[in-house]
């Protein structure tokens, strides 16, 4: 399968349609971005078709992408493709304490099995990494402070909190807000050089303290922080910028054209642009200048998708890893046998907006439904087996039954898998005292045995605490599935089995949500009293035996639901297998 083959551009959004306006104004018209990112990257010869949108996807390498991260990937190499510009992949990776570089080779690795690329024909990386551009932040800081917009602050970090404010306070300047500028820089140069404790100087803006958004009250720019940095050799970094000053300079030195965050961002805008304007303003880069556009995040229901709550569920054991198939990492989406088309497939029909809503699971379900039901091989599985014996069928007789691998198409060809006297059905379809409209099989009724026989129940057999342990029938001559005459008798219910001595012994983990609340994480409750008890079961089972004929991984297992090979493949030599999701949404 060519899973870019399913890449579909066909759905349209807020977005696309700002997207189109600049097309059509001819926004960017003449821009070619060229080279490296920097602040001569933006140069006015490029021919007119040679315009381009840029979007950027800029992870924090300190955690897993998950279903959220999906969403935001899919929309910005999405557009990217869309209208035939380039999405950049860059790790802002501003914060040493919490990141390191086993994140960001899982984000590029999951990135391209997702199917998308940052980089172009002709050769562009477009691969960066905001500590790339350390020295430009740092170069545009002392500018800063050159032009009196920024100054270093001596108050406690206690003391700058107190005195930002709130909703209903305005601030109050800091006592060093109007320090000579010669004093911030030289005191600025200092903390680069490490010769202050981290929490004692920090660099801000010089914005309002009386704006009535708190993201202007002079936010700071830079902290001290005595860290290694995973892409800084030998070399420690002392000062780091804050995500608000790294982000402008990252989109303007990379010619982004629109810079696309979740809502969370929106009140950070006016300082993305005050920041862009100044640095324009002082020619430390060029128009046209970034713009940032905001979407609602993903949120689902009876998941969270927070690392920091992710990250809780790995550490204190309530989930077998960050690849544990309930997980809505990319890692455990994968292991439960979601696959790259699917997520894409889910993350085009939710489509964009800015209103804050809740996606129902069973969406996310359906897409891998959609996705695997017209190509995967059919199989049966007998997860709680019963015995079953045809009385009248000779011991040693062996009758191949066939049926297509996949009914929607012919060509998909037949299975086949062998009949004989003694078989497995599953436990519940068997009742002793059926209630009415009960169709299966109990005590002198009449089913089809799929791609079989008709039999008729003959009896059964209770051991001493009253379990059923075998449960006799007889076949009906000449109904056989697919020869002449096999319709002529009417049954009403149709029930699996797989031949006793033919079938294959599994494991099989049925998965369920992982929380039975459908908002966890709303409201006063801890999520983790919402943890779903029964979202983990493994049981043994028998499967068709010529489910591991062919090279599939993934099957749909007839009236259960699709099947995926564990990626641990076996235990006691027994293959794994996970339930990725019933056949219907039986959650209600
Ligand atoms: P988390 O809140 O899970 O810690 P994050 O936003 O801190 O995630 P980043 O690595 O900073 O994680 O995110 C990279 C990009 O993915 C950002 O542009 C962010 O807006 C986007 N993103 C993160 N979570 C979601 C979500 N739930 N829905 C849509 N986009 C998201
Ligand atoms: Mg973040």
């Amino acid at each position: 399968m060519n899973s870019n083959s399913k890449l579909s551009h066909s759905s349209s959004n807020f977005i696309c349609r700002i997207i189109e306006d600049d097309i059509k104004s001819k926004r960017f018209e003449g821009k070619l971005w060229v080279g490296k990112p920097g602040p001569s990257s933006i140069q006015a010869f490029g021919k007119p078709d040679q315009a381009q949108i840029r979007t950027r996807f800029p992870p924090e390498p300190n955690g897993y992408l998950h279903i959220g991260h999906v969403k935001s990937i899919c929309l910005n190499f999405g557009l990217a493709k869309k209208y035939g510009g380039i999405c950049h992949l860059r790790f802002d990776d501003t914060n040493p304490n919490t990141e390191k570089k086993k994140y960001v080779d899982s984000i590029i690795e999951a990135i391209q099995w997702l199917g998308f690329d940052w980089r172009t024909e002709d050769g562009q990386e477009n691969l960066y990494f905001a500590s790339d551009y350390f020295c430009y932040m740092y170069e545009f800081a002392e500018a800063f402070i050159e032009a009196g917009y920024a100054y270093i602050d001596e108050q406690t970090p206690l003391e700058i909190r107190m005195n930002r404010g709130s909703l209903t306070e305005l601030g109050i300047n800091s006592p060093w807000r109007n320090r000579p500028i010669s004093e911030s820089l030289y005191l600025f140069r200092e903390m680069y050089k490490g010769k202050y404790p981290e929490e004692s100087l920090v660099l801000r803006a010089k914005v309002n303290m009386k704006s009535p958004n708190i993201n202007l009250r002079d936010p700071i720019i830079y902290r001290i922080r005595n860290a290694e940095h995973h892409r800084i050799e030998n070399q420690k970094c002392y000062i780091y910028p804050m995500y608000s000053w790294a982000h402008p300079i990252e989109d303007a030195l990379e010619g982004i054209t629109h810079s696309i965050c979740t809502l969370e961002f929106q009140d950070q805008r006016p300082f993305y642009n005050w920041v862009l304007n100044k640095l324009s303003e002082l020619g430390k880069i060029s128009h046209p200048l970034p713009t940032q556009y905001e979407f609602s995040r993903l949120n689902m229901t009876h998941v969270v998708t927070s690392k920091r709550k992710l990250s809780r569920l790995v550490k204190h054991g309530y989930v077998d890893g960050w690849d544990d198939p309930r997980m809505p990492t990319l890692l455990g989406l994968r292991r439960r046998g979601y696959t790259a088309s699917s997520l894409r497939l889910f993350c085009e029909s939710i489509g964009i907006s800015k209103s804050d809503t809740y996606i129902d699971f069973n969406l996310l379900e359906q897409s891998i439904r959609n996705d695997l039901d017209p190509i995967v091989k059919r199989s049966v599985a007998i997860l709680n087996p019963l015995k079953l014996i045809i009385t009248n069928f000779p011991k040693d007789r062996i009758e191949l039954c066939t049926a297509l691998k996949n009914p929607h198409t012919q060509e998909s060809g037949k299975r086949e898998f062998p009949f004989s006297r003694e078989l497995w059905i599953e436990r519940d379809d068997f009742l002793e005292d059926p209630p009415k409209n009960y169709f299966r099989l109990f005590p002198g009724n009449i089913v089809r045995l799929k791609y079989s026989y008709i039999i008729r129940c003959t009896g059964f057999h209770k051991d001493s605490n009253g379990r059923i342990t075998e449960v006799y029938a007889e076949y009906l001559k000449n109904t056989k599935s697919g020869t002449l005459g096999s319709n002529s008798v009417k049954v009403k219910g149709n029930i699996t089995w797989v031949s006793l001595n033919h079938a294959i012994p599994a494991y099989i983990c049925l998965y369920d949500r992982l929380f039975s609340d459908p908002y966890p994480d709303i409201g006063d409750k801890d999520f983790i009293n919402c943890l779903n008890p029964d979202s983990k079961k493994t049981i043994s089972a028998w499967l068709e035996p010529g489910t591991f004929d062919s090279f599939d991984k993934t099957w749909q297992f007839e009236r259960l639901g699709y099947f995926v090979l564990d990626s641990i493949g076996s235990y006691k030599n027994l293959p794994i297998l996970n339930r990725i999701v019933s056949l219907k949404n039986s959650w209600s």
